[in-house]
């Protein structure tokens, strides 16, 4: 779902839907999909095996990429493999969703300052550079709100739904915010 076409990207023709290509021009493990990952493979194995490959560095690239892409997709029913963007995305809401469960009620200003911080440095260190880039251009136009746990909770439980909405998934009830990670579900 991860799939763009931003500079600095240089991504050869014919590439799955939802591959990314990282900044160092090798394909983006934490911004693509197993699933994609798996497609991408596939397509170069094949392309490899019919002679699509070329001459000189067009083969070696792609001869880099196939054994990248098979070394990943050797990887795909183990657990202890690299993160790809979706559980690399889960466990990430987890995380700061936890964070708001527990950030205080009435927070000190060094506690908002302290959030505030992490929310900054969290939005440009985050490894998938797509979304790292989008979440940034969201913080800019939704001033991060840090003054209580209600407040913090909800303004990150819209934007979890800003790319939820951007992935096509459905929208999250965010009056139940505290319900799904602090209190647990009323019966
Ligand atoms: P997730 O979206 O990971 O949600 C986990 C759980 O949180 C859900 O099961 C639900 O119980 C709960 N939940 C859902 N919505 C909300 C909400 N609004 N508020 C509170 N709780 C909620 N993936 C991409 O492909 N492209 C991107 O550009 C992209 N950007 C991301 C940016 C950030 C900052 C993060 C942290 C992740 C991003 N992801 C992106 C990953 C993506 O959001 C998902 O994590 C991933 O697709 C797995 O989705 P999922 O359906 O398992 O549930």
């Amino acid at each position: 779902m991860a799939a763009d076409t931003r500079e600095p990207q240089q991504q050869p023709n014919e590439l799955p839907k939802g591959f990314v290509i990282g900044k160092d021009g090798k394909p983006c493990r934490s911004c693509t999909s197993k699933k994609d990952f798996a497609s991408w493979a596939q397509m170069t194995k094949s392309s490899l095996k019919s002679g699509a490959g070329g001459t000189g560095a067009a083969t070696g690239a792609a001869v880099g990429a196939a054994a990248a892409a098979s070394t990943f997709s050797q990887a795909l029913p183990t657990d202890d493999c690299p993160a790809d963007v979706e559980t690399l995305g889960r466990s990430t809401w987890t995380l700061l969703h936890s964070i708001a469960a527990t950030y205080p009620k009435t927070p000190s200003v060094a506690e908002q300052s302290d959030l505030k911080t992490f929310m900054g440095v969290f939005s440009r260190l985050y490894p998938c550079w797509v979304c790292a880039e989008d979440f940034q251009v969201y913080m800019q136009k939704e001033r991060i709100q840090v003054g209580s746990r209600d407040e913090f909770g909800k303004w990150l439980c819209e934007a979890h739904n800003a790319v939820n909405v951007k992935l096509g998934k459905d929208k999250f009830d965010c009056s139940k915010w505290e319900e799904r990670w602090r209190t647990g579900w009323k019966d």
